[in-house]
């Protein structure tokens, strides 16, 4: 049995959610302890509960009964079982996160299945579904699924309510991708989404991004939502190249201002653009997951994260894959799977 500690690397919530979904696709079973022991709330929080009962449904697996601050569990997946499924966090937690939890395993299974996941859609400390749709998304459609996801109704903290349908057509297997080089800048674009607060934050917000990075974005950049999906605001900043779309995401905070989100967002994005690398940090942990079950796989990042190397170490538990991290003489970093 692969025995895993969840406090290990970053210790979060990913640790689960990658064992799980490499459980589902391998069909080992895992014990996992001191799940999530460095976030400040430690244990399974709504959201990652939801995620264990998605991938038991999906996968028939054999399930214990888990509670909210549950520290460990043993999980015994069965055969993958495409269909259609309905999973509500029931809190605002992040529906992405637990699309990303099954998604991988649904697009290898034998069938395709169709999803509706209930919560929120704009976490902080998690992919928006923006990120999901134009950035994550289009490179695990390069690897042979055909996967579309439909944003029905946004989903804010604390506020929750959001709703996302997402339509799997699976491949036979993943194909293998070398994401070297981003190509030329074809366009960039920003929307500034609030609920329930006034469209000044997002007009501030567009301001200062449009002064960090010198984009010209015009008014129609802001997007005021329903009240009842507020209080909420998110800064989206967009720059899309022959290859790849980076999305990244400010969160408008009680105490921080609007100019603060739109500058700190505009900077890691220019801090992107700069480093010619294929993959944001974000992406970056995010692609390891469907590269290692695709048996390899290679790209070029910024500076990986904790989170990046703390999934290469749960994947390498699972699978006789090495990943490795080379910084090259460009600063760009090459992360590459390949057979151990
Ligand atoms: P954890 O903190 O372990 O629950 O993992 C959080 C996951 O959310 C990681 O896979 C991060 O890459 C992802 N994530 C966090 N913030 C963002 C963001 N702003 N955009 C895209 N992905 C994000």
């Amino acid at each position: 049995m692969i025995v895993i500690d969840g406090s290990h690397g970053e210790g979060g919530g990913q640790v689960l959610r990658t064992a799980l979904a490499l459980s589902l696709a391998t069909g080992q079973p895992f014990r996992i302890e001191n799940i999530r022991a460095k976030r400040s709330r430690p244990g399974l929080m709504r959201q990652h509960l939801t995620a264990v009962e998605a991938a038991c449904a999906i996968g028939n697996a054999e399930c214990e009964e888990l509670e909210i601050g549950t520290s460990a569990l043993t999980f015994r997946p069965g055969a993958v079982t495409p269909g259609d499924y309905r999973f509500a966090v029931g809190t605002a937690g992040s529906t992405s996160l637990v699309l990303q939890t099954i998604l991988l395993p649904l697009a290898l299974a034998g069938g395709p299945s169709s999803l509706v996941l209930e919560g929120g859609t704009h976490n902080i400390h998690a992919p928006p579904f923006d990120f999901i749709e134009r950035t994550y998304l289009p490179l695990i459609e390069r690897m042979g699924p055909r996967v579309t996801a439909r944003l029905d109704r946004y989903g804010f903290a604390p506020a929750g309510g959001g709703r996302i349908e997402v339509e799997i057509e699976p491949a036979r297997a993943l194909q293998p991708l070398d994401l070297i080089e981003r190509g030329e800048r074809q366009e960039v674009g920003a929307r500034a989404l609030v609920a329930a607060l006034p469209g000044e934050i997002a007009a501030r917000e567009l301001e200062a991004a449009e002064k960090v990075l010198g984009w010209s974005l015009g008014g129609e950049s802001i997007r005021k939502l329903p009240d009842r999906a507020g209080p909420g605001n998110i800064l989206l900043l967009e720059a899309q190249f022959e290859h790849v779309t980076e999305v990244v995401s400010g969160f408008g905070k009680l105490g921080v201002s609007a100019q603060t989100v739109g500058e700190q967002a505009a900077k890691r994005m220019a801090g992107y653009i700069a480093s010619n690398a294929f993959a944001g940090p974000y992406l970056a942990d995010q692609l390891l997951l469907p590269m290692a079950l695709a048996g390899g796989g290679s790209f070029t990042t910024v500076k990986p994260s904790l989170h990046a190397r703390t999934a290469a170490g749960v994947i390498e538990m699972f699978l006789p894959l090495s990943i490795s991290f080379v910084e090259q003489e460009d600063k760009r970093h090459l992360v590459s799977v390949r057979s151990a």
